[in-house]
């Protein structure tokens, strides 16, 4: 083998954050904060903190590898601890604060973390948890010293500013092999523990070049980019390192994630580009729609994390000018899998073949390889109808959980993702459900996607969810339930025939549930687990 004579150097994660403080130093971070005021600084200013926080993790004896965790809305600090947590060599765990707080002690103790960072938010959470986190050695408050209160219970909590001030902005970041562990991030696990994915440095570098790409996210030192995302789902969908590696200006919406205090940071900062689950956008254009707003610089939005109706992806088009970017991904893959952009042959095609396109979760980005099975594991063809389970690997997917949770989870080297999808011959992937969401009835499926996505096309329909009850012909038939826009007038037998001509008759749900919310997981998905345990009593009108 003649061997390449090209320098050889690790891929890490403090070249990033120095790369923009050299080339991009003066782009702007600009912050909402927990305190309720906006904050601003640069790149420059990121990385001179960023260090600090390295040193003061040295300060402290950490290892390599060890865990340190935030509870953190998206901010510039937490921004640091990116950087200066992973960069110095320790892993950055971001634990999802929504969980319940025996979910929040169980994950940090099954990470081993030894140091907690969290907003003042979630002061009452961590009261609530630290004697039950035995490895944590510091509590750390992402605050000023003197708005940290007295008598917290807390033994050692130190306010981060306290912390990190006295550290110099100076720090030698330390090389080592690009494999080693950078983040790590549970799944929410709706089923059984949650499980981790443990990243390294290498993917998410890789994954930071594939996210910028323009039939990917599309990233540009001209963007501002607002991640509603929050940086606990998966590293803000690995936002935070492109942007660096481009060089955008930065918008954090700290805790303000309601449609009023997310459209006024879009026009205040310039924002361009925002990238956030449907619920979210769901909030906005409500917001919006009722104010009769504009926006004034917005361009793309990358929507993901779940099935984004079409009436979303042509509202944000059609009445406000405003690309949607569809993205499929998971925990498991850092998380970007496939993102739906048009090729060079469809720019002809009418709108409406277009949008049919559009509507799909999208090709597949170079790096993750994908295939459909059958049950027996058997390769589907990619003919846009045959649907299958989902499998993938790649760089940046998930070889095995940390602590080997749950076994060997590959399947001859390819990742099983849970979701069952069909791929047509231009390499398009949709997603009809999640395995267990699949509707089966009398031996067919039924996509409960599809079944959301026609109810949420209805003016009338707020969120809609689908799912299977069990029925003593067809062993499952669907249902929806139906959360109604404030105010309008919906009723049952109007919805079931607004489905006619839309989808095969058999597969129009049998009832029409109206509720008053639907349950969202902690990372704003509708939790279809609960619903059913809402409805465990509920009997079908056809049984
Ligand atoms: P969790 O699985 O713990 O809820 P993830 O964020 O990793 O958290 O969720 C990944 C899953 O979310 C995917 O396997 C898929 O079922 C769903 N999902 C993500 N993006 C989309 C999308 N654009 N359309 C449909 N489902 C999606």
């Amino acid at each position: 083998m003649l061997m390449g004579l090209m320098q050889s150097q690790p891929l890490l994660i403090s070249a990033l954050i120095e790369f923009a403080a050299r080339h991009h130093g003066d782009a702007e971070i600009v912050s909402r904060r927990v305190e309720g005021d906006i904050h601003r600084y640069t790149y420059r200013d990121l990385a001179s903190r960023s260090r600090q926080v390295a040193g003061a993790l040295d300060g402290l004896g950490l290892a390599m590898g060890d865990r340190v965790a935030t509870l953190a809305w998206n901010g510039y600090r937490h921004l640091e601890l990116y950087f200066g947590v992973s960069g110095s060599g320790r892993v950055l765990h971001t634990i999802n604060p929504r969980l319940h707080p025996d979910q929040i002690a169980w994950i940090a103790n099954h990470a081993e973390d030894q140091v907690v960072c969290f907003d003042m938010s979630f002061l009452p959470i961590i009261q609530a948890i630290h004697g039950k986190c035995p490895t944590v050695r510091h509590w750390i408050a992402l605050c000023e010293a003197h708005a940290l209160p007295a008598n917290t219970g807390i033994p050692g909590l130190r306010s981060y500013e306290d912390w990190v001030a006295g550290q110099s902005t100076d720090y030698d970041w330390p090389v080592f092999d690009e494999n080693a562990a950078s983040s790590m991030c549970y799944t929410s696990g709706t089923t059984g523990n949650p499980k981790a994915a443990l990243y390294s440095h290498r993917s998410t570098i890789l994954h930071a070049y594939a996210a910028a790409l323009p039939d990917v996210m599309c990233l540009s030192a001209r963007d501002a980019i607002l991640p509603v995302v929050p940086m606990f789902h998966v590293n803000a969908w690995g936002i935070p390192y492109s942007a660096a590696l481009v060089g955008s200006k930065l918008v954090f919406p700290g805790p303000a994630l309601d449609g009023k205090s997310i459209y006024e940071l879009i026009e205040a900062e310039g924002v361009t580009y925002a990238a956030g689950v449907p619920t979210v956008w769901q909030m906005l254009l409500a917001h919006m729609k009722a104010h009769g707003l504009r926006f004034s610089t917005l361009k793309r939005t990358v929507i993901g994390g779940s099935a984004c109706p079409p009436a979303m992806i042509e509202a944000f088009k059609n009445d406000y000018g405003v690309e949607v970017l569809h993205a499929w991904g998971m925990t498991e893959m850092s998380p970007l899998g496939t993102v739906c952009t048009l090729k060079n042959k469809h720019l002809g095609l009418p709108e409406d073949e277009q949008m049919k396109i559009r509507m799909k979760q999208g090709r597949a980005i170079f790096g993750v390889d994908m295939k459909i099975v059958d049950a027996e594991g058997r390769e589907l063809p990619w003919d846009g109808k045959t649907s299958g389970n989902l499998l993938v690997k790649g760089p940046w997917i998930i070889r095995e959980y940390f602590k080997g949770e749950g076994g060997d989870p590959l399947v001859d080297g390819w990742f099983p993702t849970g979701d069952v999808a069909t791929i047509d011959p231009d390499g398009y992937m949709q997603i009809t459900d999640r395995s267990k969401d699949v509707i089966k009835s009398g031996g067919e499926w039924i996509s409960s996607i599809d079944v959301e996505n026609i109810a949420m096309a209805h003016p009338a329909v707020q969120m809609a969810a689908c799912i299977g009850v069990k029925h003593p012909k067809w062993d499952e038939r669907p249902i929806v339930v139906v959360v109604k826009r404030p105010g309008a007038e919906l009723s049952r037998e109007e919805l079931l025939a607004f489905y006619e001509g839309k989808i095969a008759k058999w597969q129009i749900p049998d009832d029409v549930v109206f509720v008053d919310a639907i349950p969202l997981g902690a990372t704003g998905k509708m939790l279809k687990t609960k619903l059913r345990e809402m409805l465990a009593d509920y009997r079908l009108p056809t049984a």
